[in-house]
């Protein structure tokens, strides 16, 4: 099968992460198959996006005013900060951290255009003093971007007093936060360094 409507159907789906061509193919074609998925799949995406926004505290994503982590009274005020919303995930529900989070969407990159304020590092360090923090863990990527957005945090939050960590032992140069298993996540919380 090919045609217009298949390749752009191909298309979009091989923007998602880790979705080569040859498997947007095949998404493609059991969307095609079976009308029903295709129908609820859109209803829900539609309804999704409609809904979503970002925590005004936090950065997360919720569809109410306040989203579930910030309105958690039993969490402490240590903050963890992580680039994406799957990395919260992935650090709450490995039970690591009883903290408050917050979400950076993204990891300097000045050559793309992403700065502090594309981050919102202001709000991080206005969300450390209102809230005391005494630790923030910088939860991010061995990458780069990543390296480089920890000394950036580190320098901005250095005012506030508080102790600032970051990830160290167990995550593999080049790995992200996302992808590793829970095993190497708890070696990367306990290995983890005030920079
Ligand atoms: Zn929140």
């Amino acid at each position: 099968m090919s045609s217009d409507w298949f390749d752009a159907l191909v298309n979009e789906l091989s923007r998602l992460p880790g979705i080569g061509r040859r498997t947007a193919a095949r998404l493609a074609f059991a969307l095609v198959d079976d009308r029903e998925l295709s129908r609820s799949l859109s209803d829900v995406l539609r309804r999704t996006f409609e809904m979503i926004h970002e925590c005004p505290v936090c950065r997360n994503l919720t569809d109410s005013e306040m989203c579930q982590v910030c309105l958690d009274r039993s969490r402490g005020n240590s903050l963890c900060v992580v680039e994406n919303v799957a990395d919260l995930k992935s650090i709450d529900e490995a039970g690591l951290f009883r903290g408050r989070f917050f979400v950076l969407h993204g990891l300097l990159s000045p050559l793309d255009g992403i700065g502090p304020t594309q981050l919102g590092f202001d709000r991080l360090v206005a969300l450390v003093r209102e809230t005391g923090a005494p630790e923030v863990i910088l939860a991010l990527d061995a990458t780069a971007d990543g390296e480089a957005t920890c000394s950036w945090l580190g320098r901005a939050l250095e005012p506030t007093g508080t102790r600032v960590t970051r990830l160290a032992r167990g995550l593999p140069s080049g790995a992200s936060v996302e992808m590793i298993d829970s095993g190497t996540l708890v070696q990367a919380f306990e290995g983890r360094q005030k920079i």
